[in-house]
């Protein structure tokens, strides 16, 4: 069966409440897709305004990130009970910048898939190499072990509903998108990853986004590929172009 595409918007550290739900306005009558599901990942202040904004449209609400623990004495985190009881239905897990800035460790990322799961939310694992990684010849290497790891003890019928987006360090936020090929050869090593550590119905079912500078021109190309099967979209995501790339079939 062929995998629907997910397209999510990743809004990062921007807009305030209001600007959230006027931008969810804006966009709202560009986003209307069956044939794709829809997501935007916003800052945790953004959730609700944000689920009232989308109310009655084909747009799922998704967070940024979570904690891993239920509840309890961990400053400024977020659980997934209060991401599930907004109405969260996706969650980003292991962005570079949470891995880069933040310390985020692939085992850190895998407790959160755990726990998201337990929760019903689906994860979005992102994985990716740098510019010195990929110049060294080592990005399938690492990016088969940020998979391995961050997969860990997810049971085959979990990880076929989950999503996986490849994220080349290089390419987030440069625009300086990787080539179709490129991103191609490194989504289908993933499905071969995810073949290995369970089987190919899994490795079919699974979702594999591509993100790094997706715009409204690149998108219909990167998403001909035949393992790219949707994006995850950052600075795009806060435009009307992000209507054009959910549309990018039309
Ligand atoms: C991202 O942050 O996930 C991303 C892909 O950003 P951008 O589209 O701006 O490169």
């Amino acid at each position: 069966m062929a995998r629907k595409k997910i397209i999510a918007g990743n809004w990062k550290m921007n807009m305030t409440p209001t600007e959230a739900k006027a931008l969810c306005e804006t966009l709202k009558p560009l986003v209307d897709n069956p044939d794709v599901d829809v997501v935007y990942c916003v800052p945790a202040i953004d959730l609700v305004p944000v689920s009232e904004a989308i109310q009655g449209t084909n747009v799922n609400l998704g967070a940024e990130n979570m904690y891993f623990e239920e509840k309890g004495a961990f400053t400024g985190e977020i659980s997934p009970a209060m991401l599930a009881d907004v109405g969260v239905k996706y969650v980003v897990l292991g962005h570079s910048e949470r891995r880069g800035y933040f310390g985020e460790t692939s085992e850190d990322v895998n407790k959160k898939i755990l726990k998201a799961l337990e929760y019903g939310i689906v994860p979005i694992m992102c994985c990716g190499e740098s510019l010195e990684q990929r110049e060294q010849g080592v990005t399938m290497d690492f990016i088969r072990q940020q998979v391995k790891v961050g997969y860990m003890g997810v049971t085959a019928d979990q990880a076929k509903g989950t999503v996986i987006a490849y994220e080349p360090i290089w390419a987030i936020g440069t625009g300086r998108t990787a080539s179709n090929e490129q991103a191609e050869e490194v989504c289908k090593a993933i499905r071969e990853t995810i073949a290995e550590i369970y089987d190919s119905d899994t490795a079919e079912a699974i979702r594999i986004q591509y993100g790094g500078s997706m715009n409204a021109k690149n998108c219909k190309e990167l998403l001909a590929m035949p393992d790219i099967d949707g994006g995850l979209i950052g600075g795009a995501s806060l435009k009307p172009d992000f209507g054009v790339i959910v549309n990018y079939n039309k």
